[in-house]
């Protein structure tokens, strides 16, 4: 079986039309939460997603569009953008991130959008970090996002190790315990434009990390026409 893993897609539908024109060939399509926000597109990509029989977890930027009360700790940009993804959203899109959990079991993998721990505000960025969310899941195979960087923690003892991905080359899972983040399809962070996705193949026993070039300055436009805040399409530019 081959599934394809989204994460922080961040209402950016350009981007992720362009993971799903590369990965070719899926079974199930999962993602680990953020599908809006910050982004001009969140009714398509919701949509998009739904086509797809997407399954996955509630992100921060999920509930705070939804009227969480965690738009209070964003930054003056991210609460803009949040209070213009509120009133824009379609009922039919809101219905369908209500229907997300805070982390879930699919196909033998544990999902969550930041970390078992607090699966809605922790940013699993150091090997401890990582440790203590295995640790909590118990789970031998589970994914995460929120970072917007690609990581592939491996428990090692009561620690973990971030295997690096090299793009493009399957990583081999073996009998590992492991929680891999596929990084962001609509706001890289790791100073690397192209979308991010993660292509799992349980029968290899692999995880393959792909990159994906798209129509950056598409995105960028649709960001000032909607006037969001254009920091917003800046960074895009240069995936920070
Ligand atoms: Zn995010």
């Amino acid at each position: 079986m081959r599934i394809a893993v989204v994460s922080d897609v961040h209402a950016n539908l350009p981007a992720l039309d362009a993971v799903i024109e590369a990965v070719d060939a899926v079974d199930a399509w999962w993602h680990c939460g953020d599908v809006v926000d910050y982004g001009p597109h969140p009714d398509e990509v919701v949509a998009r997603l739904r086509d797809l029989g997407a399954r996955g977890v509630l992100g921060n930027h999920d509930a705070a569009a939804l009227g969480s009360s965690v738009i209070e700790w964003f930054n003056p940009y991210a609460h803009a953008a949040c209070l213009w993804t509120r009133e824009r959203m379609a009922p039919d899109t809101r219905a369908w991130l209500e229907a997300l959990p805070e982390s879930a079991e699919i196909g033998g993998w544990a999902l969550v959008h930041g970390s078992f721990r607090k699966p809605l505000e922790e940013y699993v960025e150091y090997p401890d970090e990582a440790a203590a969310s295995m640790a909590i899941s118990g789970a031998r195979l589970a994914l995460h996002g929120h970072t917007h960087v690609p990581r592939a923690w491996r428990k090692v003892g009561r620690g973990a190790t971030d295997d690096r991905f090299s793009v493009g080359v399957p990583l081999a899972l073996g009998g590992d315990t492991w929680f891999l983040n596929p990084g962001s399809v609509g706001q890289p962070r790791d100073h690397d434009p192209r979308a991010a996705a993660l292509v799992l193949d349980t029968d290899a026993g692999t995880a393959t990390l792909l990159r994906v070039t798209y129509d950056v300055a598409r995105t960028q436009a649709d960001i000032r026409r909607a006037g969001l805040p254009s920091v917003l399409a800046d960074r895009l530019g240069v995936g920070r």
